[in-house]
């Protein structure tokens, strides 16, 4: 990808404690965003130089915004994928058609009419456009031949978008490749999409929470976890602002073409597949707090469901199960309630 908006979010903030006696870590510029992987118990630079050239071609492949890339060359003619692409974009449509389209990996067009990311001022598109796009987003519109493993798109004005996932599958991606080159303890920070991996020296990773608000910044608190993904989807990670000083961000409703309005700032999914993770996050941005936890009990048995922390204005609601792994920060415990729920 091009950089078009360089994102640096501050969840990838991972505070370490304790150290461990090896460690080596990298920060590059891929997906769009900053990347770090950090690995302890080795110092094979050849690991993570290996790392990032992985992520580079999955970056180069899932790349919407560019025609020659996989994903931005799908059309109306079938065309074979691998067989984890074809996995990839068959989980974006099972879980578009769970959550009622909230979530939708159709919206490419409409995504690059909001230019969204394009940071500097400017204009929130037409009413008319949006709609016109909006009935160009029908998930039946994408085929997918089983035994092939080939997809297309019958509809010329869909175009396919992975935005809201790749950054979880490459992260997974990344994650086996580690593991096979022997790597047992790591980090991989994909701008603030979070794939730990073991623990560190037998303890719990600490992963820095965003504090939603555009201005202030800053983190209101830390998970402790091992081996499981973070990731975090909210309006305040990429967005523009029009002429009037009116801010749009960057999850779009696909009921109604433009960003998304409800209680919810911030959501943050905690699961074993940073994939899973990735999309579910965002579709429960969509969603809103009361549908993604019907959502949760409808969809996953208590062993193997994801957990959930929603922010809003005032409140941190988190699941009960991560209570324990919670710790908010001293500097904002006037501004937060944290309330937990149940899901049973
Ligand atoms: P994330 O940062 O993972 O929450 O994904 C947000 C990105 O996914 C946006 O920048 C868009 O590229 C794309 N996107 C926006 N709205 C949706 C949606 N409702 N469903 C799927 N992808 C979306
Ligand atoms: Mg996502």
């Amino acid at each position: 990808m091009k950089f078009r908006f360089l994102l640096i979010l501050t969840i990838g903030l991972i505070i370490l404690s304790g150290c461990s006696s090896k460690s080596i870590s990298q920060t590059n510029l891929t997906f769009d965003t900053v990347a770090t992987i950090s690995l302890y118990g080795t110092e094979n630079r050849e690991i993570l130089k290996k790392a990032f050239e992985t992520l580079d071609v999955l970056d180069g492949e899932l790349d919407a915004f560019s025609e020659s890339s996989i994903i931005g060359s799908i059309d109306s003619t079938p065309k074979s994928v691998s067989p984890e692409i074809y996995d990839l974009i068959r989980k974006n449509i099972d879980i578009a058609e769970n959550t009622g389209d909230a979530f939708n990996p159709l919206l490419g067009n409409l995504i690059e009419l909001w230019n969204i990311n394009e940071p500097d001022v400017h204009e929130a598109p037409n009413k008319s456009d949006i709609e016109d796009l909006l009935v160009h987003t029908d998930l039946n519109s994408l085929i997918l031949d089983d035994k092939t493993l080939s997809i297309s798109i019958t509809d010329p004005q869909t175009k396919l978008n992975l935005g809201a996932s790749a950054k979880g599958f490459a992260a997974d991606t990344l994650k086996e490749q580690l593991i096979e080159s022997g790597v047992k303890s790591g980090i991989i920070n994909l701008g603030g999409n979070i794939l730990l991996i073991g623990s560190k020296d037998g303890k719990d990773f600490n992963v820095g929470i965003d504090n939603p608000d555009r201005e202030s910044g800053g983190v209101i608190g830390i998970l402790k976890l091992q081996d499981k993904s973070i990731v975090t989807s909210g309006n305040y990670q990429r967005y523009f602002t029009d002429s009037q000083g009116r801010v749009y961000h960057h999850i779009l409703d696909p009921s109604t073409g433009y960003p998304v309005e409800n209680e919810l700032n911030e959501v943050v999914v905690v699961a074993d597949s940073s994939l899973e993770a990735d999309i579910l996050s965002t579709a429960f941005f969509v969603l809103g707090k009361e549908k993604s936890l019907e959502y949760l009990k409808e969809n996953y048995s208590e062993e193997n469901r994801p957990e959930v922390l929603f922010v809003t204005d005032d409140t941190i609601y988190i699941d009960e199960r991560l209570e324990n792994h919670f710790e908010l920060s001293s500097d904002f415990e006037e501004k937060y309630k944290v309330e937990k729920f149940t899901i049973n």
